[in-house]
């Protein structure tokens, strides 16, 4: 059975923690978790893992690759997950790979992201139903189980925190968020092959999940043959519990040693791109620049960069009475900034250029979000920047905006 149905696995204030902090204590967020590790078989080992959660009532979402890419589905077998698979990323490019070793966790995320299962694209939120004379109103029923996700990496769940904090706020919460939020268990793992548009470690970031998780997986000597094995971190009691459920053998010191080389090296391989605490301060006062003129030569104001992006939130309502019932339903999905209507207002879109819409929405990010949430609005995750039709990059834009150097 599952446990307490608790909104944060991993820290004791409620929220997930994670995100650059603009205005509060950013060291708290990074403070080391007392953890358990061992080692696991990268075959039998997660399906048992995966059979446990199961089996405790949850939900199980992870890896598979659908049409070409990585997205997240439901998971019943270890078999379904991507295996020697790596991907390559650039602005505008995303290439799967198939590789002939072992691999479980080599690949970087596609457009997909944990968002749709806690924030969908499309939900119903409100039908009402003529009957007799009267209305009755219906909400959505919450869903039957808690999430598991599986293979969710550090800027994921970041990501995940930054949600939780825009739609749990105290005042004005999204209810069917916290629905399908409520107890998720979050299986993280270590990036041990970023890709050329991650840049987590410039904004706050980093190839190794810190807090945030329930369980954390470092793959180590993958490839090699008998030696391939995942190495397991416990940070909450029912990580722990689950762990010791799932056929397993102590770690060593040789294997955490492994595990901080690679991540040593993962980290190596994304330098520093942008001061991010500094972002709010270099960016005010750019609102006239002539960058997002040229930027908005390139840019399509197509809205692929917020459909990807793991952290927007805005969305839209719409009305609907189908036809031949007495029932009317109301929907909510998700909206961009890039969209002219959205931001209607007086009887006119207020941002009626594409270098205004680009403006909101990169200033949004980077700037202004730390007034309303404390934190950026942003993991570093390059998604915006793979999967823009036109290959435009937030990091060089916000470079050539604040005058910096890549
Ligand atoms: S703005 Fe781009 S890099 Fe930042 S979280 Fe969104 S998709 Fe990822
Ligand atoms: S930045 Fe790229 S993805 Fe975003 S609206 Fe412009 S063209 Fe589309």
């Amino acid at each position: 059975m599952v446990g307490d149905l608790c909104l944060s696995p991993a820290t004791s204030d409620g929220t997930y923690g994670g995100p650059v902090m603009v205005d509060g204590d950013a060291s708290s967020l990074h403070a080391p978790a007392t953890n358990d590790r061992r080692c696991i078989d990268p075959r039998a080992g997660l399906q048992a893992m995966l059979d446990v959660l199961a089996a405790d009532g949850y939900r199980v979402i992870g890896p598979v690759v659908r049409n070409g890419v990585i997205a997240y589905d439901d998971l019943t077998t270890e078999a379904e997950m991507p295996v020697g698979c790596s991907v390559e990323q650039s602005p505008g490019r995303w290439r799967l790979h198939h590789g002939t070793d072992s691999s479980r966790f080599s690949w970087t995320p596609g457009a997909d992201s944990w968002k749709r299962f806690v924030f969908p694209a499309r939900q119903e939120v409100l039908r009402i139903r003529r009957t007799d004379g009267s209305w009755t109103t219906t909400g959505p029923t919450p869903p039957d189980r808690p999430l598991a996700l599986i293979g969710a990496r550090d800027c994921e769940v970041r990501a995940l925190s930054i949600l939780d904090r825009v739609l749990l706020e105290p005042d004005h919460p999204d209810n069917h968020y916290a629905d399908r939020r409520a107890g998720t268990f979050v299986v993280a793992v270590a990036c041990g092959e970023p890709s050329a548009t991650c840049w987590c470690t410039s904004i706050g970031g980093g190839p190794d999940p810190i807090e945030g998780f329930d369980l954390k997986i470092t793959e180590i000597s993958a490839g090699s043959g008998t030696a391939h094995r995942l190495l397991v971190e416990a940070a909450t009691t029912r990580g722990r519990e689950l762990l010791q459920r799932v056929p397993s053998v102590a770690a060593t010191d040789a294997d955490t040693a492994e595990a901080e080389a690679i991540m040593a090296r993962s980290a190596a391989m994304m330098p520093a791109r942008l001061p991010a605490s500094e972002l709010p301060e270099l960016l005010a006062g750019t609102a006239q620049h002539p960058h997002w003129d040229a930027v908005a030569q390139r840019c399509l104001s197509c809205g692929n960069c917020t459909s990807v992006c793991p952290t927007c939130f805005c969305s839209t309502f719409s009305d609907h009475t189908p036809l031949g019932t007495d029932e009317a339903v109301r929907e909510q999905s998700w909206a961009s900034c890039f969209q002219l209507e959205h931001s209607h207002l007086g009887g006119r879109a207020v941002r009626g250029t594409t270098a205004a819409r680009y403006r909101q929405w990169l200033t949004h990010k980077l700037q202004t979000w730390p007034e309303q949430f404390g934190t950026l609005g942003c993991v570093g995750c390059g998604r915006c920047t793979t999967w823009c039709p036109a290959g435009i990059d937030i990091v060089d834009e916000a470079i050539a905006l604040t005058g910096g150097t890549r």
